[in-house]
């Protein structure tokens, strides 16, 4: 028999926190939003491989000297600061946004201080360009102080010794883990009857009178709109709807390293050397572990060049323990790497327009940081497909309001022993280093977590010191019987990445029969 046609009235493709915002924007309004995504789980492109702060002020004018690469040599400091782009004006606006939309997903987030530390002679002179900027910017820009060393060793007492100032913002960053804002933005669209289909690689647009079809490797979708938020794939997405695109993509890849839970207390926030052109070096305590992000922006070919080289590791380390003398190598629990996207026709900002070529096919293309700007971008967009015809009804039973999956570790003993008591699973403890439980592997699964990675990312199994040595076979179990998959079909993030390939004995058997 045939199968019905999937029908929407918008069709978003790319799962990111872009296509996520997007459609937690569209779910106040009475329309058949689908989201598509290629891979196993959200946030599978550059959201899921980003250092991922929600920052403003002065660590938002070390960005514009850092991405200064990007232009010709020799460009003055205030012609850093665009305040007509997109770029500027959602990363001013969406730091005031956050706050309250991050309480209402209940996203774990905390505001982390930011020390610009100098020593030498050099480096001074970088710290004072960031201070001369941020002065000149005035407002949020300005909000700062410089400190001596006696302040310094009392805020951050671990930094280098021979530092001699820095520059000391308290409130300019919040430290959040992109896949959870995601994935809470997702999970909210969802709870506002958005669908969302995973594994659904789309593969070709066609227009059909006043439809479009979205052929996917699931099937085809009729819809009005589409909202292309394929990021590093968005090119090849944007080419399906036609031709006559004037830009490309440029990728530029990062190293970082995570260091284990017990270096927590080696600094209390984000702590870098002052920006120079092209060059990021900085340590900085997350809520769990502490991140290293110290190199290069290297160009690289393509969205998915992610592989760690360990030569990028040794050189990251080294320069992360002259901002931090302690940190060590022995303390390296994971690594991987980050592929920024910018286009080539305003590096500096982002592309949010309708295809030349096809008015209901909206291109929504961010450059970093694509998550501080995601949700006035999201408004933004909604405002223009409004504008381009789409209609919008408001939901009078909107709701903005998410519960996250409950973080065991973080709990009191009272609340721990009420989950017990109302669900015993919630007593098996699965993953020891992140302390994660039975009962929030399961709670995650029928959220649609359908792979290893996604119970990675929306509870932290597997993300500790053994890196799912423990946890991993016991994770492969609970989905495959939560699922009802036999063993073997679980996969790590998509349905190209296998976990198990047989059972060892159908090996050994195979071997004697001499089957390949
Ligand atoms: C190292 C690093 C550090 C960063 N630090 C910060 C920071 O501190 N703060 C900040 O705000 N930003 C930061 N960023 C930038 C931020 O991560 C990005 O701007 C943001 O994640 C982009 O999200 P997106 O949804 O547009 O793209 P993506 O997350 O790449 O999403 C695109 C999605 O589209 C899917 N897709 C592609 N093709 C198809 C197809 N044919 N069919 C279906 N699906 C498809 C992909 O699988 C992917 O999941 C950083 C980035 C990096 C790399």
């Amino acid at each position: 028999m045939k199968q019905p046609i999937l029908e929407a009235d918008v069709v978003i493709i790319g799962g990111g926190v872009t296509g996520a915002a997007i459609a937690r924007e569209l779910s106040r309004y009475q329309l058949g939003t689908v989201l598509v995504e290629k891979r196993g789980e959200l946030c599978a492109g550059q959201t899921k491989g980003s250092l991922g702060n929600i920052y403003t002020g002065l660590n938002l004018v070390g960005s514009m000297i850092l991405k200064s690469v990007l232009l010709p040599p020799g460009t003055p400091l205030t012609e850093l600061y665009h305040p007509h782009t997109l770029h500027t004006k959602w990363c001013e606006e969406g730091f005031r946004e956050w706050e309250p939309v991050l309480n209402e997903l209940d996203i774990k987030h905390r505001y982390v201080p930011l020390t610009i530390i100098a020593k030498d002679e050099d480096q001074i002179k970088n710290l004072e360009k960031i201070r001369d900027l941020g002065r000149q910017l005035g407002g949020m820009y300005a909000d700062f102080e410089q400190i001596d060393r006696e302040e310094i060793f009392a805020r951050e007492p671990n930094v280098n010794p021979e530092v001699v100032t820095a520059l000391y913002a308290s409130r300019h960053v919040i430290d959040i883990f992109p896949p959870e804002v995601a994935i809470a933005l997702a999970e909210n669209a969802v709870q506002n009857g958005c669908k969302i289909l995973l594994n659904t690689e789309v593969i070709g647009i066609l227009q059909n009178g006043h439809h479009q079809i979205v052929q996917t490797v699931k099937g085809p979708i009729k819809t009005n709109f589409i909202v292309n938020a394929a990021c590093g794939w968005g090119d090849k997405v944007c080419d399906m709807a036609g031709g006559g695109r004037d830009w490309g993509l440029q990728y530029r890849k990062t190293v970082m390293i995570i260091l284990d839970t017990r270096c927590k207390g080696l600094v209390n926030g984000m702590v870098r050397w002052p920006n120079v052109p092209g060059r990021l070096d900085l340590v900085q305590r997350r809520e769990d572990n502490i991140l290293i992000e110290c190199g290069t922006y290297d160009p690289t070919d393509r969205p998915d060049d992610t592989y760690t080289i360990r030569e990028d590791v040794i050189k990251s380390m080294a320069v992360a323990k002259t901002l931090i003398p302690r940190i060590s190598e022995k303390d390296i629990i994971n690594t991987f790497t980050g592929v920024r996207v910018f286009n080539t026709r305003d590096v500096e900002d982002h592309i949010v327009e309708f295809h030349p070529s096809n008015k209901k096919f909206l291109n929504v293309m961010i450059r970093l940081p694509g998550i501080i700007g995601a949700l006035p971008m999201a408004g933004h967009v909604v405002g223009m497909l409004q504008n381009a015809g789409c209609k919008l009804v408001k939901k009078d039973d909107f709701h903005s309001y998410r519960k996250t999956i409950p973080r065991f570790r973080d709990l009191s003993d009272e609340v721990r022993n009420r989950l017990i008591r109302n669900d015993p699973r919630y007593g098996h403890v699965v993953c020891r280093c992140e302390t994660v439980t039975e009962g929030q592997i399961i709670e995650a699964i029928k959220r649609g977590a359908s792979t290893e990675e996604g119970v990675r990312m929306r509870t932290r199994a597997g993300m500790g010191r053994c890196k799912g040595g423990f946890c991993g076979p016991r994770v492969v179990k609970i989905l495959a019987r939560e699922l009802k998959i036999p063993v073997t079909e679980v996969k790590k993030r998509s349905l190209d990445s296998p976990l198990l390939l047989c059972r060892s004995k159908e090996l050994l058997l195979r071997n004697e029969k001499g089957i390949a």
